[in-house]
């Protein structure tokens, strides 16, 4: 009898739990599981801000994928998804074909550029290791080169954030932290030094607990960060941003731009043809894309309805691992053919953004945290993500447990 094939594409939080549970919960005789993943690592896209600053090194943030799967089990293949076709059942891979009976999608985000200029070309993202180390390594030179010019370019000083949400103000963080590093380093006087986040909503953290804006906000602004408040990025150059506040808009030259103004869903979710809002697939309760009950879609590619107040949660690790859990029960039961699908609802315990490595702002079953005590909770949160998929020993390998 020909046994059933499970594809998972994408080893992130989503694809990961997923894995990690179906391998303990179907037999080999069940069915054939095939993960796909670009790299032969995962990487805790929730620690990238760290690794983009500098303040983490990339490979903390990063392990091996056959470090937490059953290889016994899992057909683990390290290649990049082309395209999916639904109507045949395959997955074309760069170097190959895979064919399926049931699949999951966990292929996680793209960045949202809105169509504006330039931002593909000239800014920097925080979406992957490599665009972690580059943005890194690319500030770092910036501050190498300042003092090796004759004629001073401040504008290799200046860093733009676009964005002030969860990223942006995470990463700002993270800089607060690393700039005074740097211009030690590098011999330069921090006050030639300029960060500044330009937002377009009327705020940072829009639809955050406005004390802890405020809060968080006021902690950025000690470590020199300007914020520019409902003033949108309306284009990127080569030299820097243009801004718009209303009518007037202003350039301002910059070396470095950071784009850490929203995502969107996988573009080869979209390209499959899947109906979909900016790449993410409004899914079915069991989690399966519409019309299509052989095609589980989690994580950041998928859309699920907070019925609290009739809005998509955000797009979150939180989320995509408890689908994960779901996802795994349901691609189980199909396999069986016998059973109920399970459905899915999210059980969101809060969430904390982190300052630097010393400080952060939350709010906790309900609670509202600041400072270190947030802190120590951030890295517990951290710390629960890689229990959940690799156990203790996963944890001690990789956790972060420098308490302040
Ligand atoms: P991901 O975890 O991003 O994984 C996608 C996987 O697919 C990756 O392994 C990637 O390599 C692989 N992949 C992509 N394209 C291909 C392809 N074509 N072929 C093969 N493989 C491919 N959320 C929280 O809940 N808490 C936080 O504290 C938090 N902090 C964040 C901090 C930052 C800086 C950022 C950027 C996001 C943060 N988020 C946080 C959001 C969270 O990271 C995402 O919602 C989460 O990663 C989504 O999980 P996923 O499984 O959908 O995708
Ligand atoms: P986001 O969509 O949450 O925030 C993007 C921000 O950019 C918004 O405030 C928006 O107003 C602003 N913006 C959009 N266009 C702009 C423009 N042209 N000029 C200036 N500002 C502009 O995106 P994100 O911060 O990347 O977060 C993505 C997801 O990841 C969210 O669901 C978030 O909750 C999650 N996340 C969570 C954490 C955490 O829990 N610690 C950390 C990072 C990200």
């Amino acid at each position: 009898l020909r046994k059933p094939k499970v594809v998972v594409l994408g080893a992130g939080y989503g694809g990961l739990i997923t894995t990690t549970r179906l391998q303990k919960l179907v037999s080999l005789d069940e069915a054939e599981i095939t993960l796909v993943n670009k790299n032969d690592y995962h990487y805790e896209t929730t620690w990238l801000h760290e690794a983009s600053a500098g303040t983490l090194h990339h490979d903390r943030a990063r392990y091996l994928i056959k470090d937490v799967i059953n290889t016994n089990r899992v057909n683990f293949v390290q290649d990049t998804v082309v395209a999916i076709n639904k109507e045949e059942k395959k997955v074309q891979l760069e170097n190959g074909e895979l064919e399926y009976d049931y699949l999951v999608i966990s292929l996680g985000s793209n960045p949202e550029t809105f169509g504006i200029q330039g931002l593909k070309e000239y800014a920097f993202g925080i979406t992957n290791i490599n665009s972690a180390r580059l943005l890194r390594e690319h500030i770092e030179s910036e501050f190498a080169m300042y003092n090796n010019e004759e004629e001073k370019r401040d504008e290799r000083l200046t860093i733009v954030v676009g964005g002030a949400g969860f990223t942006g103000i995470e990463f700002l963080g993270e800089l607060g932290n690393r700039v005074p590093e740097l211009c030690k380093e590098y011999d330069v006087d921090f006050k030639k030094v300029r960060i500044i986040c330009v937002e377009a909503a009327p705020t940072a953290l829009p639809g955050f607990d406005p004390a802890l804006v405020e809060y968080a906000v006021n902690h950025l602004q000690a470590k020199g960060v300007e914020f520019m408040i409902g003033t949108a990025i309306k284009e990127c150059t080569k030299t820097g941003i243009i801004v718009a506040k209303g009518e007037e808009t202003e350039e301002i030259k910059a070396n470095t731009v950071v784009w850490a103004a929203g995502v969107r869903g996988n573009s080869i979710v979209e390209e499959a043809g899947f109906e979909n809002m900016r790449g993410r697939v409004k899914v079915d309760e069991f989690l399966r894309a519409p019309g299509h009950d052989d095609v589980f879609i989690i994580g950041d590619c998928s859309l699920v309805i907070n019925p609290e107040i009739d809005r998509p949660y955000p797009p979150t690790a939180q989320i995509a691992m408890q689908q994960g859990e779901t996802c795994a029960k349901n691609v189980a039961v199909a396999i069986r053919k016998q059973g109920q699908q399970a459905p899915f609802t999210a059980d969101i315990k809060g969430s904390v953004a982190s300052l630097g490595e010393d400080n952060a702002v939350g709010v906790v079953f309900g609670k509202k945290v600041v400072g270190k005590q947030a802190s120590f909770m951030k890295k517990m949160i951290d710390n629960r993500a890689l229990f959940m998929v690799g156990g203790p020993s996963l944890v001690m390998k990789k956790g972060k447990f420098k308490l302040i």
